[in-house]
């Protein structure tokens, strides 16, 4: 997509759908969800929460409501947030083994007392289907399709792929180099295939002159948590912006007394952008739909040919 700055300038971005991207997505999904459960195989997600982190316990229920709208078995397992290491370890341990479960989610933050690393790195990496065990980043880092592709980042390449934006050749710029958005992000987009075969550039918090390069993006992608912190002059005319951000900011005028805004000022943003995301109804919706085709994935493997 490379959109006249001018005619940008004068009607302002494409908005870029992700309510309705994803709900086609699962609409196409929902064939292949029949034709498991015709040969005895009904997907099932284990989520896993420790503690009560009020922004994890909405997640989890979004996701919980997202498998049951598409006829996938799950389980929501929440246990106490003084929960110990070891009985996580011995949770993980039975669903690696249990057979109704193919895709098992640790809900993150998890407590100080539980080493994040050791608790990701003991899911069965077949089950892993968030990306986020090491045998699975290896294999996202050299482009193996059998490697669970974290939900947000396949969301965003899915967006731009079904948007029509050209990523080959074209200069992406990931601001947030995160295990969970920026890094696999930047590893997606250098693939050889759709989607891919961009020129990558990764920005983070210890980048001298940030700006510098977010105006050289024909693809911006922001993932920093930071309300609002690219501004229009940030953007280059005519580029795709994809803000992952998902941030409250206090708004006495809303009933629940905040809004949730991204990491770029979109009203600024899309008078210079071709194309844009919203917050909300932008990525947020395209990492659920993620989720339900990596436990779709999953289940496919036990599947016999
Ligand atoms: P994170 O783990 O906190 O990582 C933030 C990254 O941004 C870090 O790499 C950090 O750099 C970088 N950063 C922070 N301040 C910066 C600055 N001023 N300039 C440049 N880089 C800066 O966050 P995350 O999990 O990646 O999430 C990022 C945002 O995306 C959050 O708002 C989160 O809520 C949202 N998110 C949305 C979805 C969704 O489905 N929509 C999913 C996941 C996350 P350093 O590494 O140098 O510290």
């Amino acid at each position: 997509m490379h959109a006249n700055p001018k005619a940008v300038e004068e009607t302002g971005a494409k908005l870029i759908d992700g309510n309705a991207i994803g709900a086609a997505m699962r609409a196409e999904l929902a064939g292949e969800i029949t034709a498991l459960q015709q040969r005895g195989v009904t997907p099932g997600l284990a989520v896993v929460l420790v503690g009560d982190n009020p922004a994890s316990q909405v997640y989890v229920r979004m996701k919980g409501k997202a498998c049951e709208e598409a006829g996938l078995y799950h389980e929501t397992i929440k246990l106490p947030k003084d929960t110990t290491e070891a009985d996580l370890m011995s949770l993980l341990e039975r669903l690696n083994v249990n057979h109704k479960i193919h895709g098992i989610l640790v809900q993150l933050p998890l407590p100080k007392q539980i080493d994040t690393h050791r608790a990701l790195h003991r899911i069965d990496p077949r089950k892993d289907v968030d990306g986020f065990h090491p045998e699975n980043v290896g294999k996202v880092a050299v482009g193996d399709p059998t490697g669970f592709r974290p939900a947000t980042p396949y969301g965003v390449q899915q967006l731009l792929i079904r948007t029509g934006v050209e990523t080959k050749g074209a200069h992406a710029v990931v601001v947030g180099r995160s295990n969970v958005v920026g890094r696999p992000m930047a590893a997606l987009l250098l693939q050889d295939g759709p989607g891919g075969n961009a020129t990558v550039t990764v920005c983070h918090s210890r980048t001298r002159g940030i700006e510098q390069y977010t105006r050289q993006a024909d693809i911006l992608i922001v993932a920093i948590g930071k309300p609002e912190f690219v501004t229009g002059d940030m953007v280059k005319p005519g580029a795709v912006v994809i803000d992952v951000g998902v941030n409250r900011v206090d708004d006495p005028t809303k009933k629940q007394g905040y809004r949730l805004v991204g990491d770029v000022r979109f009203e600024e943003a899309k008078h210079v952008a071709s194309a844009i995301t919203p917050v909300p109804g932008g990525v947020g919706p395209m990492t659920i739909t993620m989720l339900l085709y990596n436990t779709v994935q999953a289940a496919r493997q036990w599947v016999r040919p």
